[in-house]
């Protein structure tokens, strides 16, 4: 079976590659598949204008399944402070603005969060299958606290500022120290994984 990464967000794409990567499934990104298929032209990149999570994974899965016609995975995840007023939820891409950099983000949050008492945190993750037809849901969230100074190299986005509670390290760390740490995004796919060995896959490796 072939199954494609519905995002442009390359560290996304990689974890996703490796937790299937033990399944009898060929998982490609959009840039893979636009080679192997040689289509020109741009990568799909919709409007992410849901007004829930699930409304924009759902967004980016069925727009990547009329592009290759395969079916899709695509995740969209929100980093939810409880002192920001449970923000920047669906807007953690764009928090400090359109084009806003991985480390622009970390910079505004703990601008934001500067002197303040209650750092906890939620990291939440939903991901979307659609096949043309088939519509699953899978979702994974982790609480911690926003750290105000960055920690470790691995991960990316917020990873360097976010300790799950009951660790010392930083999602950045973790993703280093161990690769299967239950984050928000391996708890949805193990939910996924599950649906696809119980109802889509016929063989493990
Ligand atoms: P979206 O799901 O593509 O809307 O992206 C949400 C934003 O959350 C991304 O741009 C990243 O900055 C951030 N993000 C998503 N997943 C993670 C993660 O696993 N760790 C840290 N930051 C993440």
């Amino acid at each position: 079976m072939e199954l494609l990464i519905a995002s442009n967000n390359l560290g996304k794409v990689a974890e996703i590659k490796r937790y299937l990567q033990t399944l009898d499934l060929q998982v490609y990104s959009l840039g893979e598949w636009q080679l192997v298929k040689n289509i020109s032209g741009a990568l799909p990149d919709p409007e992410e204008n849901g007004q829930t999570y699930q409304e924009n994974a759902l967004i980016k899965a069925q727009a990547c399944f009329e592009w290759a016609g395969i079916p899709c995975l695509a995740d969209d995840t929100g980093l939810e402070v409880e002192a920001l007023d449970n923000g920047p939820g669906l807007y953690t891409a764009r928090y400090a603005g359109v084009n806003a950099t991985y480390a622009d983000n970390i910079s505004k949050m703990q601008q934001e969060l500067q002197g303040v008492g209650n750092r906890q945190a939620k990291f939440k993750a939903c991901l979307a299958y659609f096949d043309g037809s088939r519509v699953e849901i899978f979702n994974g969230e982790v609480s911690g606290e926003i750290l105000a100074e960055q920690q470790g190299s691995g991960g990316f986005g917020y990873d360097p500022i976010f300790k799950p509670i009951g660790r010392n390290q930083t999602f950045a760390e973790l993703k280093i120290s161990e690769p299967d740490f239950l984050t928000h995004r391996v708890k949805a796919l193990t939910k996924f994984k599950e649906f696809l060995l119980a109802s889509v896959l016929h063989k493990v490796q």
